[in-house]
């Protein structure tokens, strides 16, 4: 079985499902602020998800100096996140959880 790593900053949580690993990224983790649109968003997936359904890859890589295998990194971890992940369900249950 595959574990998940956090990565965030270098954090070595590891979860045994994705769905654990985003959790704790958005729970855990200090917010990301958008380095394109200043939106705060949770730390993480989210943040990738952010960056690329709400902006184009040359604004995240002029916004954050990124190259094209950065962007392809974020990109890879995105879409195996999304095969592997209900994430609509994790949005849900964050909504359930959220106390702020
Ligand atoms: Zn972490
Ligand atoms: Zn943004």
């Amino acid at each position: 079985m595959s574990l998940w790593t956090c990565g965030i900053d270098g954090c070595d949580a590891r979860f045994g499902d994705v769905e654990s690993a985003i959790l704790h990224q958005t729970t855990e983790h200090e917010r990301h602020e958008c380095r394109v649109c200043g939106a705060v968003v949770p730390e993480g997936y989210f943040a990738i998800r952010h960056a690329f359904d709400e902006h184009t890859r040359a604004e995240y890589v002029r916004a954050y100096e990124a190259d094209s295998s950065a962007v392809r990194e974020r990109e890879r971890i995105k879409a195996e996140i999304e095969a592997k992940a209900d994430v609509e369900r994790i949005v849900a249950r964050l909504n359930e959880d959220g106390d702020d």
